[in-house]
């Protein structure tokens, strides 16, 4: 359906594929191919149209924020934000500044403070996060082989110093209940799973759906939690470049240091990019350009 414009969008972006730089302060992840880039379109009705690396898997990275964001709204509801806010930080996604000033109450669920915190929920809620989260997943995408990297996960583990200290301040202020290391475990490990374009496209389609997952007709949130999910994800999804995001693709977005961004259109389609090589701000160069393309080409906002 949207062949033709993705081809228009290729051609056009191709001066920007492999400008920036690829995430290395996980080491697993710095030898990914910088000219890599992939885009997968999802509408409502599950039609999907891909092109370039759309079926090639890298880490979600903080993509997974979504997710886990939405298993632990789905069960506490507004609770939640005792503990997490939903205002943007204006800072980089792995800063510990705003932490200290706040009293160990992250912004919000997006920067890696605010997802610590909601992992640690996720541990106090489920028996088997780990799985659930599989689980959950593959029912978003009605697909089977959906894993993590044990390579990435150990790589982010052996370097997550920064990650480490912002779940111990928190500890320190008591917005952490359960193990420290049980905290990071997980975090590396929703970080790690692997997925491509095409299969995040369809996992994001419940949220422009109103919550219902088309393909199932399951209810994941309610429509006020779906509307206030994608709120978030306008403002806070593309961290201290969210402002920009909102500006130039006009639609809520999440992205990863793995280079995916994920954004929907409600009632619309899903839009998934993917291309290695970030900007300063840890988001994607390529993906973001391409994002801004697509809007301005089809005319599709949110605004
Ligand atoms: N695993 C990464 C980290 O914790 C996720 C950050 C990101 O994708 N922005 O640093």
């Amino acid at each position: 359906m949207y062949q033709k414009l993705l081809e228009e969008i290729y051609a056009e972006i191709q001066p920007e594929i492999g400008k920036g730089k690829v995430a290395d302060y996980i080491p697993a992840l710095k030898n990914a191919d910088p000219k890599q880039f992939g885009i997968s379109v999802c509408n409502i009705n599950q039609e999907v149209t891909s092109l370039g690396d759309a079926q090639q898997r890298f880490s979600i990275q903080s993509i997974s924020k979504v997710f886990t964001l939405t298993m632990a709204f789905q069960v506490l509801g507004d609770k939640l934000w005792e503990r997490v806010g939903k205002e943007p930080s204006g800072n980089p996604f792995n800063s510990l500044i705003q932490l200290e000033r706040e009293n160990g109450i992250p912004r919000n669920p997006f920067i890696n403070a605010g997802a610590l915190v909601i992992t640690d929920i996720l541990i106090s809620l489920l028996d088997n996060p780990k799985q659930d989260l599989l689980s959950f997943l593959k029912e978003l995408c009605n697909c089977s082989n959906i894993h993590f990297d044990p390579v990435i996960a150990q790589s982010e583990k052996e370097h997550g110093f920064t990650n480490a200290a912002l779940v111990n301040y928190m500890k320190s202020h008591g917005n952490i209940k359960n193990d420290v290391e049980e905290v990071l475990d997980l975090y590396f490990h929703q970080c790690s799973i692997l997925m491509n374009c095409e299969q995040l496209a369809k996992s994001f389609l419940f949220l422009a759906n109103h919550g219902v997952i088309p393909h199932s007709n399951q209810r994941v949130l309610t429509r006020s939690q779906a509307k206030r999910l994608n709120a978030i994800m306008l403002s806070c999804g593309l961290y201290d470049q969210a402002g920009d995001f909102a500006y130039l693709v006009g639609l809520p977005g999440k992205s990863g240091v793995a280079g995916g961004i994920s954004a929907i259109m409600p009632e619309q389609m899903s839009i998934t990019v993917w291309s290695p090589a970030l900007n300063r701000h840890g988001n994607s160069h390529a993906g973001m350009k391409a994002l801004e393309l697509f809007t301005t080409k089809t005319g599709i906002s949110i605004f």
